[in-house]
């Protein structure tokens, strides 16, 4: 028999902390990534890049970061030339996958407004509720 017959071995060994054991936290969800980028954005942070209108070049951003997965999107909270167009409503469902739930409750509606560049009204991107601005039709340059 390999198995220690005294239990008491292992569990009374409480001096020694079993490094092996790594949190279960490796998995972070996205909606939690983006509550900690505006968390870290508040903070003040370095920029990824200037965001410019792609039609007259019109600096629209200057302090924004990208999307983890979508390349081409920026978020910022901080904008110049930008107009929102209040009269417009653009709605999007958003869902929430959260593990060993199945029911449909944790969806809710997220309201964007868009964003249009102010010179020349080209659309560049989205506002959304927590007052964070999403560009997508931009020209970055990196910092
Ligand atoms: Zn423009």
């Amino acid at each position: 028999m390999e198995l220690p017959t005294d239990s008491h071995e292992i569990v009374s060994d409480d001096d020694e902390i079993d490094y092996s054991v790594k949190p279960e936290f490796y998995d972070p969800i996205l909606d939690e990534k983006d509550e900690l980028w505006v968390r870290n954005k508040t903070k003040g942070c370095s920029s990824d890049a200037m965001l410019s209108c792609p039609a007259c070049f019109t600096t629209l951003c200057l302090d924004c970061q990208r999307h983890e997965k979508y390349v081409t999107q920026y978020r910022a909270m901080f904008v110049v030339n930008c107009k929102i167009k209040n009269d417009q409503i653009l709605r999007q469902s958003e869902r929430k996958p959260r593990k060993g739930t199945s029911s449909t409750g944790s969806e809710r509606d997220v309201i964007f407004r868009p964003v249009c560049c102010s010179v020349c009204s080209t659309e560049v991107g989205v506002f959304d509720e927590d007052e964070v601005y999403h560009f997508f039709n931009v020209l970055p340059s990196e910092s």
